[in-house]
């Protein structure tokens, strides 16, 4: 652990009501910054325009609060890196694309698919970016490259498309990226084999998750994110954003996932497992929390 005072978040998205898996995942993030005597944050993944709804917020703030958690910085309660509504934090995530600009480190990409439209929200296995065929990826080497007969400027970098266009990483093929999980000890993948060039910047203007997730853990001063083991495919990801930014990673402690009775992950469909269902029928959080345990630090 770096000898920064630990500093945790909260980062649900008011897409739908939050289960008891989320439940769980915050709990354990507010026990292990309980344990490390900590700052618990709360922030609003609401970039997802169409997806994301006002009453949703009202309804996370009030589930998270009954079913026992606190925080100390929020969209609710301010605090020193506010805003803490994604959907207001747009200048960080335009500076942060700049700057991977000027590094060469993404590039445009010009094919319209389905993938592209989620990419605003964090992917969950059913809903993974698929690997990107690299069509549109310039020949490798950054610094040098640019596609063959593409207009460079003073810079090196590649002329802003005429029209709009959406923006890839541009992934080191090959190369094994590695954490230390503080749950799950060590964790590596290869970039190119098992995730490929993944989308930083949508054509309508807005930063994927992937972006907003980094740029925001790191404005605010994270130093440990626990979530769900669902998103350690975008750990890999989001530290090559780290190391393109040139900003130190936080650590990591991915969270085992809650299934359902056929084995399938807890989601937001799962309406009886929603923290409001668990409330309306009269089940205590001090219940839920002892069924959560505490794997703390
Ligand atoms: N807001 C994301 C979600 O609800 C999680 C982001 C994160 O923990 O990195 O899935
Ligand atoms: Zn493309």
């Amino acid at each position: 652990m770096s000898g920064l005072a630990y500093r945790g978040r909260l980062a649900p998205s008011p897409t739908g009501f939050l289960h008891l898996g989320h439940g769980r995942t915050f709990w354990i993030a507010q026990a292990r910054a309980a344990a490390h005597n900590g700052t618990l944050i709360l922030r609003n993944d609401d970039l997802d325009g169409a997806r994301c709804r006002a009453p949703f917020v009202d309804a996370m703030l009030e589930d998270l609060r009954w079913v026992g958690l606190s925080w100390s910085e929020g969209p609710d309660c301010g605090g020193p890196f506010a805003p803490y509504n994604q959907s207001q934090r747009l200048p960080h995530y335009q500076a942060a694309f700049a700057r991977l600009r000027r590094a060469n480190a993404i590039y445009p990409c010009t094919c319209s698919r389905q993938e592209v439209l989620r990419a605003l929200s964090a992917p969950h296995p059913e809903d993974d970016e698929p690997l990107y065929s690299g069509k549109c990826r310039p020949a490798d080497s950054p610094g040098t490259s640019g596609t063959p007969g593409t207009d460079l400027d003073s810079a090196g970098l590649a002329a802003l498309p005429a029209a709009p266009v959406n923006w890839r990483f541009r992934v080191p093929y090959g190369q094994s990226i590695s954490f230390l999980d503080q749950a799950l000890g060590q964790c590596a993948q290869v970039a190119g084999r098992d995730f490929g060039d993944f989308l930083v910047w949508r054509k309508d203007g807005a930063p994927s998750y992937q972006l907003a997730c980094v740029v925001d853990d790191a404005a605010m001063g994270i130093t440990e994110v626990v979530r769900g083991e669902d998103l350690i495919p975008s750990t890999f990801r989001q530290i090559l954003l780290y190391e393109a930014l040139g900003i130190a990673r936080p650590e990591f402690y991915h969270c085992p996932l809650l299934n359902d009775s056929e084995g399938k992950r807890l989601a937001k469909r799962h309406d009886a497992a929603s923290l409001r269902a668990q409330r309306a029928q009269g089940i205590s959080p001090a219940a839920l929390q002892r069924g959560w345990g505490c794997r703390s630090a």
